[in-house]
């Protein structure tokens, strides 16, 4: 995943890339209108004198608001720069012609080439921030469905190219409708958060994760066997039990996952695997919940 959403690292909500995005754009069009008044000033040097120019607002946004919500995209630091070095340019620009040189072709060539770059790098970090959007989770920030299927393709073509294994984990949270019931919708979405939390806590930075249903997540171990896989689970299993979530009366909500494994290989498509996974998580909610259960192709149903 590209971007501010780091893999597998903090959640960032939704609600804050939409905000970002609004800052941003306001951001972007004061840095805008203060270059139109800079033109203005420089265009017309020897008319009356005007007043000073606002300052541009960039900057302020892009070490306060900017940072905390975009800082992680790639195409930030370099926004930042070419800010920058648009300013430092205009500034040199007008300093020549308060001293009555003459501005030249090649001055206002060598800003409209920053203005240029400026405005490309600031299309893709928008749009870097439109894409991870579109792919992650609002409650959680986790993966969404919709990329989970493209990447488990990818994934299972390494299996084949590499040879090593990999191995997908289906992980539902035990009555959670009864956690609902009980304690409200808002509560089961604070529960939801802090089961992908500690999820994403347990897993190595190359381990991808999925919110792919309602209370039901997906993990994909690539390189893990089916032993290595079995371990992890564990691992997660036990550390959601040991949560401490309460509702607003501080009432322990408890908390248990059910996981099934299955290796994702070269011999069986992705949804056969995604099936395996599937029969192993029925056959663990069948047995009591709060369990890591394999089910292989091999494995008698
Ligand atoms: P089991 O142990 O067999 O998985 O039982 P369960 O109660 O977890 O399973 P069930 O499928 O009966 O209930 C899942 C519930 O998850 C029902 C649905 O209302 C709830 N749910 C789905 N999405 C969300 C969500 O985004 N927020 C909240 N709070 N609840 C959700
Ligand atoms: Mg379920
Ligand atoms: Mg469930």
């Amino acid at each position: 995943m590209s971007g501010g959403q780091r893999e597998n690292g903090p959640l960032v909500p939704t609600e804050d890339y939409f905000v970002g995005l609004a800052e941003y754009q306001h951001a972007l069009s004061g840095h805008m209108d203060w270059l139109r008044g800079w033109y203005s000033e420089i265009l017309n040097w020897d008319s009356a004198p005007r007043a000073p120019l606002p300052a541009c607002p960039f900057d302020t946004w892009f070490d306060h608001a900017g940072d905390a919500i975009l800082g992680g995209f790639p195409g930030f630091v370099a926004l930042g720069g070419l800010h920058r070095e648009i300013h430092d340019r205009a500034d040199r620009i007008t300093a020549r012609a308060a001293s009555g040189q003459t501005v030249t072709t090649s001055d206002y060539e060598a800003i409209m080439a920053l203005v240029l770059a400026f405005g490309t790098a600031a299309q893709t970090l928008e749009r870097d921030v439109w894409r991870t959007l579109a792919t992650v989770d609002p409650l959680t920030g986790l993966g969404n469905r919709q990329t989970m299927m493209t990447q488990l393709i990818g994934e299972r073509d390494r299996v084949i190219r590499l040879g090593q294994p990999c191995c997908i984990g289906l992980a539902d949270i035990d009555l959670f409708k009864r956690i609902n019931d009980t304690f409200g919708h808002a509560t089961g979405d604070r529960v939801l958060r802090a089961v992908a939390e500690c999820l994403r806590n347990a897993v190595r930075p190359y381990d991808i994760l999925y919110r792919y249903g309602g209370e039901e997540f997906l993990v994909c171990l690539p390189s893990a066997s089916l032993e290595v896989g079995r371990l992890v689970l564990e691992r997660m299993r036990l550390a959601i039990a040991e949560l401490k979530i309460a509702d607003g009366h501080g009432t322990p909500i408890p908390v248990t996952v059910t996981f099934g494994l299955a290796p994702l290989s070269g011999d069986i498509s992705v949804e056969e695997s995604f099936e395996c996974a599937d029969i192993a998580l029925y056959k663990g909610k069948l047995a009591g919940r709060n369990q890591v259960v394999i089910h292989t192709p091999e494995t008698e149903v």
